[in-house]
């Protein structure tokens, strides 16, 4: 038995060891990305329950390797947090995002808003503000184009530290939605003090919801405490026509899923949007 421990246990760091070289790889490959080009912003877009009509969309990163291949930002998203990686390349996802909304204002064909993913360590810079405003500026995008989606944890850490900042960008004019809500443990009574506009249903309440009565009471509910506090709700993950109707009739306002949209790429983005305008 004492052996078989230790062939254990010699089986688990040669797993480990593997796992953090994998790391170090990606680490390293990240950082070439950058300057390479390799990262490019998908856009899902979004749909209002009530008109059908396109509200917005969500700007996804996508890591195209040229020799490991596409690399899922849930992979890559952590790496470039733990090495600090991710402050340059959010400032890039939002110089891209600015940059491709300009052009699709130039064509006529923005949609009202995209939405941008930001990570903890982004929504901790005392300058965020300024960064947002001075990239919008150098496009002359509104701010009003601009959505950012925070998740539950980065509001409940340091609540009071939070509210000043989503306060402060709230004052910039940009629109600030809480990211897959109902899976950290937020605290109603803190919500009622952000200025936020959305609540994001995650897609774990999404994907039983026309099958399992909890889901459906879950996502009741969270629909009506949005609503009480005047906010909008969107649903993340809707892949089903059986889905959409249900979220419809729970009175969930947006939705958001492979049933409207893939992420695209921004070519491919710009067909979709020229598709919705002309009927
Ligand atoms: P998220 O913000 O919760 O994004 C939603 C995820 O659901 C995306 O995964 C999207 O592709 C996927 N999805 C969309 N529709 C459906 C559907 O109908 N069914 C299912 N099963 N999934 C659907 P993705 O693109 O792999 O992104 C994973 C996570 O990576 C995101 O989760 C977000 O947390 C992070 N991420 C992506 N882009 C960025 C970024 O630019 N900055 C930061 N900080 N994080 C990002
Ligand atoms: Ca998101
Ligand atoms: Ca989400
Ligand atoms: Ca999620």
């Amino acid at each position: 038995a004492k052996q078989r421990g230790r062939n254990r246990y010699s089986f688990y760091t040669s797993e480990m060891q593997a796992l953090s070289l994998r790391q170090l790889t990606l680490e390293n490959a990240l950082r070439r990305a950058i300057d390479a080009g390799q990262l490019q912003l998908y856009y899902q877009p979004q749909q209002d329950l009530h008109s059908g009509a396109l509200v917005g969309a969500e700007a996804l990163l996508r890591w195209e390797h040229p020799v490991m291949g596409r690399i899922s930002p849930s992979e890559f998203i952590p790496i470039a947090e733990d090495s600090g990686l991710i402050l340059p390349i959010g400032e890039m996802v939002l110089r891209q995002a600015a940059r491709q909304i300009r052009d699709w204002l130039d064509a006529g064909i923005a949609p009202p808003r995209i939405a941008i993913n930001l990570s903890a360590i982004q929504f901790h810079q005392p300058d965020l503000p300024q960064t947002i405003l001075s990239i919008l500026d150098e496009y002359d995008v509104p701010s009003s184009r601009l959505e950012l989606e925070l998740t539950e944890s980065m509001t409940m850490e340091d609540p009071e530290q939070a509210a000043s900042m989503i306060h402060r960008l709230h004052e910039a004019g940009v629109s600030l939605t809480i990211d897959d809500f109902g899976t950290g443990y937020s605290s109603m009574s803190k919500l009622k003090h952000f200025r936020i506009s959305k609540l994001k249903i995650d897609k774990s309440f999404v994907r039983d919801i026309v099958n399992n009565t909890d889901d459906r009471v879950i996502v009741g509910t969270v629909v009506s405490l949005a609503h009480s506090l005047g906010l909008r709700c969107v649903a993340e993950g809707v892949e089903t026509h059986a889905q959409k109707q249900m979220l419809h009739t729970l009175g969930c306002d947006h939705i958001q899923g492979f049933h409207f949209g893939r992420p695209m790429s921004a070519a491919r983005t710009g067909d979709f949007l020229r598709r919705q305008d002309s009927p």
